[in-house]
Order: structure tokens, then C-alpha cells, then sequence
């Protein structure tokens, strides 16, 4: 490891003028993305400022909806129960994601700014355009099963990992910063491009303060397929908010991870199911709209069939035409993490 300079952040304004001022400094909250790529030699941080002593740790009411300060833990937003009955897709989310030692110090800014986990940036020995700009993207010729489907560009092809990230797009979640701005999720998260260096719209210095969750009584689920039942980030997921007027559906989000740099909202899905009644081949439809335009590489096509029956699963358990179910053990891991992690909930 490179050696570096750690500082304790005692207010937000220090830590932003700490960062602000140095150009190799970065926050650290959980520090369990960010130590890991210091010890893989892929981030080279000179001055480390540790914002997770920052009084950033309250779940708040705020205009109808939930404010989460960007320091609450990912345990803590899990199990809280306003959050867990609002918005079950985004506890569903944290639970189906690294193990409980993980959530217990990842905190909820640093969720959705970890980095990809496309094994070729992960080792320096590899050509890695966001790693290095300009040295190639090692993945485009080689084995690329868990890259990426939408939004992939002639530099970068990889996938954003977070699982909260999905559920907070489907939530039209906003997060807060220092800028002083509001960001709507998933706009947090680049796509490529030819800067795939750049993983958010953030600037050098800006500190995500909290999370807000807009007003919603509808319901909502994630479902996660990963190549282990626990410890294993998505091949696809999605995330479903959805608003009923009487039978019918009022209004549907959807996200789906694993398919592209950011959250993939599906806007023409969305479109087809609103108004309509809730039908297993309305949802098949919408899953065909949600993948019409994917573009798959040499290992990944099976990620289509498998995104789109993943759709259709998650769009019956929300309505209710299927009860949510899954054994524990099988590759639906939400439904291991978020069904039972629901009924484990501390009391
Ligand atoms: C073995 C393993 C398995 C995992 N499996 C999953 C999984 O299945 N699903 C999943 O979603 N995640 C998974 N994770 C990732 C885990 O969720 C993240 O490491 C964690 O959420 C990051 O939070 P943190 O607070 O530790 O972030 P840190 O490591 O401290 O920071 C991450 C990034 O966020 C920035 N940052 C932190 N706080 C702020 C802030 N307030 N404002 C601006 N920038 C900030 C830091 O500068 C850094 O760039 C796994 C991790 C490990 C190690
Ligand atoms: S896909 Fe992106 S992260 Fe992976 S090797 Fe290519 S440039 Fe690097």
C-alpha cells in the first residue's frame, strides 16, 4: 500500500476544505470499498478524511418522505422499521448485499459511491481505461459475463454494483451535498463514455450529507440473481415501486442492476404498465420493452432472459399475483435477504 495521510473530520466544512484543497485526498466513511482497492494497489489516495465521526447518523421525517443522513450505517437503514415498511425494496436492497459485518460499517454515501467489480480494474497487471486513462479496456476482448448490457461505451463496458443503488433509483430517491444541491438519483451515476474515470457527477470535495426518500405509499421489492446465495454481487437485479388506483396500476418504477454503469430505469416498461390492470402477460410485455434495446457482448447474453424473468418475478411478487417466496440457499438472493431478513428483524 502506498503511503498516505489520515485525518479525523470533526464538522462537514472541514472535511469538504480538507478534501477541496488537496487533489489526491478523498472521503473515508466505512473505508470497506475504499481500503480494499488501497490494498489491491488500484487507488493511491495522498490524504485520507474520515467523515464517519460526522453527526450524519439520523432517519428523520422530511416533506412526507424519510431523510437518511449519509453516515447512518446500512444495518441501521435496514432494520429501521418506518424504512422497512415504506420502502421495502431498499431495505430488501441492503440485505441482499455483502454480509453483516459489511453493512454494519458501510454507511449509505458510501454504498452507491463504491466502484465497479469488473475483475480486469481490480488488477493493475490488466489495460483498465477507468483505472488508468488511455491504457485500453482489457475487458472488451476478454471475459466479460458480468459487464454490461445498456449504457456501455467503446472505452468502458463495466456495471455499477451497489445493490441500494437500484432500489434508491426505483424510489426516485434524492441525495444532498455539500454543493449546496440536490441530485436525483440514479443522475449520481456517470455512464462511461469516453471518461470512464469519472463514476459520479460529484466535484472534488462535494460530501453527500443525507438520502431522501420522496413521499410513496405504494409497494415495493428488489430481487438480486447472484452465483452464490450470500457474499456475491447481482448478474441482475431490479427494483419495482409500484402506486395502484383501485385494481389498477397507477404508476410503475422499475430499475434494474447489473446491466449497465448506473441504475437502469425503464422508462418504455414503465409506460406500458400504467393504467393497466395487473396481468403475468402485461408484466411479460413490460420485461420484453425493459430488454428490447440491450446490447450484449460475447459472455453475456444470457443476462436477457434471465433480466427479463427476473422482471416479471419481481412485478407479480409486488402486485401480489405471486407471493413473495424463495427458498433460502437458492440465487434469488433478495428473497433470502429480503423475506427472511424481514421476519428476522430485531425487535
Ligand atoms: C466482500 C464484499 C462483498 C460485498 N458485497 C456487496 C453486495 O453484494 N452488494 C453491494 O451493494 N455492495 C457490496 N459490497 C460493497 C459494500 O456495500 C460497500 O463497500 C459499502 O457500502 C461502502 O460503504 P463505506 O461507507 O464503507 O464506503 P467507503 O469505502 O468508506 O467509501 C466508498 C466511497 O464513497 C466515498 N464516500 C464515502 N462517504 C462519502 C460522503 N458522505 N460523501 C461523498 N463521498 C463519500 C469515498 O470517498 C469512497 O470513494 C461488498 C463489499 C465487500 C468488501
Ligand atoms: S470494463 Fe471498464 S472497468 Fe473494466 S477493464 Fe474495461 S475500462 Fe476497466
Amino acid at each position: 500500500m502506498h503511503p498516505f495521510q489520515y485525518q479525523r473530520a470533526d464538522s462537514a466544512d472541514q472535511a469538504v476544505a480538507a478534501v477541496a484543497k488537496t487533489p489526491g485526498a478523498t472521503f473515508i466513511a466505512g473505508g470497506t470499498s475504499h481500503l480494499d482497492l488501497m490494498k489491491e494497489d488500484v487507488h493511491h489516495p495522498s490524504l485520507l478524511v474520515d467523515v464517519s465521526a460526522l453527526p450524519l447518523k439520523q432517519i428523520t421525517a422530511f416533506e412526507g418522505g424519510v431523510r437518511i443522513g449519509a453516515g447512518v450505517s446500512n444495518t441501521a437503514a435496514a432494520y429501521h422499521p418506518d424504512l422497512q415498511q415504506r420502502y421495502a425494496a431498499m431495505s430488501e436492497a441492503l440485505l441482499a448485499g455483502a454480509s453483516v459485518q459489511i453493512r454494519n460499517m458501510a454507511s449509505m454515501a458510501g454504498n452507491p459511491l463504491q466502484r465497479t467489480r469488473c475483475p480486469y480494474f481490480r488488477d493493475p497487471a490488466q489495460a483498465c481505461n477507468k483505472r488508468t486513462p488511455g491504457s485500453g479496456c482489457a475487458a472488451i476482448g476478454g471475459y466479460n459475463h458480468v459487464h454490461a448490457l445498456f449504457g456501455a461505451s467503446k472505452a468502458c463496458i463495466a456495471t455499477h454494483p451497489s445493490d441500494l443503488a437500484v432500489a434508491l433509483a426505483a424510489l426516485d430517491a434524492r441525495v444532498q451535498t455539500t454543493g449546496p444541491r440536490t441530485i436525483a438519483f440514479p443522475e449520481l451515476l456517470r455512464l462511461p463514455g469516453d471518461t470512464p474515470h469519472l463514476d459520479t457527477v460529484l466535484e472534488h470535495g462535494e460530501l453527500i450529507t443525507a438520502i431522501d426518500l420522496p413521499a410513496f405509499a405504494g409497494r415495493s421489492h428488489y430481487l438480486k440473481v447472484r452465483e452464490r446465495a450470500s457474499y456475491a454481487y447481482a448478474l441482475v437485479s431490479c427494483a419495482v415501486a409500484l402506486e395502484m388506483d383501485g385494481p389498477k396500476i397507477r404508476r410503475a418504477r422499475v430499475a434494474l442492476g447489473g446491466v449497465a454503469h448506473k441504475p437502469w430505469r425503464v422508462g418504455p416498461a414503465e409506460a406500458l404498465l400504467a393504467g393497466q390492470l395487473p396481468t403475468e402477460q402485461l408484466f411479460q410485455a413490460a420485461a420484453n420493452a425493459a430488454f428490447a434495446d440491450a446490447k450484449p457482448l460475447e459472455h453475456n447474453a444470457y443476462k436477457i432472459p434471465m433480466g427479463r424473468n427476473l422482471m416479471v418475478r419481481a412485478l407479480l411478487e409486488t402486485s401480489g399475483l405471486q407471493p413473495m417466496q424463495g427458498p433460502a440457499g437458492t440465487a434469488f438472493a433478495a428473497s433470502v435477504g429480503g423475506v427472511a431478513g424481514r421476519l428476522a428483524t430485531p425487535r
